[in-house]
């Protein structure tokens, strides 16, 4: 059961996280920079007593997920892309994450992103107390295909716990036989979001990585600079995933790649490379968080403002 307080910091993390994805998405357009539109957006979640529960993401065209500006990287909008705005806000480690895509310069790309949108009001529609992941999965699947495109399979949901953004349990964007037992009870927060290509509907990793997280793992043997940047990001982020500018913004350049490297090969920190569409192909997606309750299910982040 959760207390009112609990659910007083879900509501909230949800509302700043639906209104942080629509700031950000209504800033993108041909020539807007990446990087400042997430720096708009992670302000305005900080301005309203939240924290980001990761970086913001935004992603373009057949780069799927994972893509946030970098220390010196930033990218500009195409005249024809679609560009997922992935944001999320943590109120005390209550989470939110949420998605939406924006098309522009295209018809076939706006299609795209409606085949998202609406797997994602499919899958809405069954999210009730002990729904079958199956099912959840066969929904989005079901609608994207209708509309001529291909769900991404190895991109998925997943279940949300305090300070933990994948809790356990996965949310395929296909009807994935492995998950035909498993429903999701009472009491469960989870994030779905379909993603939808008109590619192979397979993404792989890119060479760079920009967003990490700690591992929680304390690790042994470090120099004292690795060390104390270690410390640093447990104290900022706890295990929540965090951006690199962030780091060099608060730490400092200065011998910063060198530790944050010594960190990953001590296995002090995940990294999270960019996700790509394996054929090369745009990909588009929407995301909301759930609370599933024993009567009803909240969509925390469906509406912004008070
Ligand atoms: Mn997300
Ligand atoms: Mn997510």
């Amino acid at each position: 059961m959760l207390s009112d307080d609990e659910m007083a910091k879900i509501l909230q993390a949800g509302r700043i996280g639906a209104e942080a994805r629509e700031l950000g998405a209504s800033l993108v357009r041909p020539g807007a920079s990446a990087r400042e539109i997430c720096e708009e957006v992670e302000n305005l979640i900080i301005k309203r007593g939240a924290r980001p529960a990761f970086p913001c993401n935004f992603s373009v065209n057949e780069v799927a997920a994972h893509y946030t500006p970098g220390i010196d990287d930033d990218i500009r909008v195409p005249e024809k892309a679609v560009v997922k705005v992935d944001v999320g806000a943590s109120v005390d480690g209550y989470l939110s994450d949420t998605a939406v895509t924006v098309a522009i310069g295209s018809p076939e790309l706006e299609r795209l992103a409606s085949s998202a949108r609406e797997a994602l009001e499919a899958a809405a529609r069954i999210m009730t107390s002990n729904v079958r992941i199956y099912d959840i999965g066969k929904a989005i699947e079901t609608t994207i295909k209708s509309m001529g495109f291909r769900p991404v399979k190895n991109l998925t949901g997943h279940t949300i716990a305090r300070y933990t953004l994948h809790a356990g349990d996965s949310i395929p964007n296909y009807a994935d036989r492995s998950t035909f037992y498993r429903r999701l009870g009472p009491g469960t927060m989870v994030a779905v979001e379909p993603f939808s290509t008109t590619g192979r509907g397979l993404v792989i990793d890119g060479p760079k990585a920009y967003i990490y997280s700690a591992t929680g793992r304390m690790p042994r043997g470090l120099s004292e600079e690795a060390l104390e940047l270690y410390k640093f990001i447990v104290q900022h982020y706890s295990t929540l995933p965090f951006a690199l500018r962030w780091l060099q913004a608060e730490w400092g350049r200065q011998g910063l790649e060198r530790a944050v490297a010594e960190l990953i090969r001590a296995k002090a920190l995940y990294k999270y490379p960019i996700l790509i569409e394996a054929s090369g192909s745009p990909v588009a997606q929407f995301e909301h968080t759930f609370l599933i309750l024993k009567d009803r299910t909240v969509i925390t982040t469906l509406k912004a403002g008070p």
